[in-house]
């Protein structure tokens, strides 16, 4: 299968965490980025200079966190398969990215960035509006966490059949295909402005 990839890591190695501010009982944010985090471009975000973030985001990410919810970015990234740029240049943008949300806020951690390098064509469970990426974020932030010794497995689709309750958790985007992926996730999604991105939508989650 052709697997999400994850933020400067293997996808199925152990995660640190970063702290939250209260008990974490299982509530995940999945985040779309373009159009939900940072302004989006027809022509793809290329280079940290293209990152502009969309407003008040910084804050809306640190008041998530703060009600309990960890974040896991879920972003389609072509450019990869299209071979445009590579895994090395998003990781740079991702990094950026990071520092910049936490300067705004210093709960504004993104706890888990998933990615799918994949170009349409190539019909991956991982490129939204496919679930693969919320299905491995599930299972990195739940048994990647507790299981500090060692590499786990991950499930997708029909594989995977310990799923989590996700009842308490939601997924935002600002396009069809991310509302497509939650619902064949089974999470409720929330579809945002965007040129307002997650502090739109704030309110109908917390
Ligand atoms: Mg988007």
């Amino acid at each position: 299968m052709l697997q999400p990839f994850r933020h400067r890591s293997n996808l199925n190695s152990q995660i640190t965490l970063p702290p939250l501010p209260t008990t974490w009982r299982g509530k995940i944010a999945y985040l779309d980025r373009d159009g939900v985090i940072n302004y989006g471009s027809e022509n793809y975000i290329n280079s940290v200079d293209e990152l502009v973030l969309l407003p008040n985001i910084g804050q809306s990410i640190g008041k998530l966190r703060r009600k309990g919810f960890r974040i896991c970015v879920v972003t389609n990234q072509s450019p990869i398969g299209r071979n445009i740029w590579g895994h090395e240049n998003l990781a740079k943008i991702h990094d950026y990215l990071s520092v910049l949300l936490l300067e705004q806020d210093s709960d504004a951690f993104l706890d888990l960035i998933l990615y799918s390098p994949y170009a349409p064509w190539e019909g991956s469970w991982a490129r939204k509006p496919n679930p693969g990426m919320l299905e491995a974020g599930r299972q990195i932030m739940q048994i990647g966490s507790e299981n500090l010794e060692k590499d786990f497995t991950l499930s997708f689709g029909h594989n995977w059949k310990n799923q989590f309750d996700e009842s308490k958790s939601v997924m935002v985007g600002d396009r069809d295909v991310d509302m497509e992926a939650a619902r064949k996730f089974g999470v409720r999604g929330i579809k945002c402005n965007p040129e307002e991105g997650l502090s739109g939508v704030i309110n109908q989650i917390i």
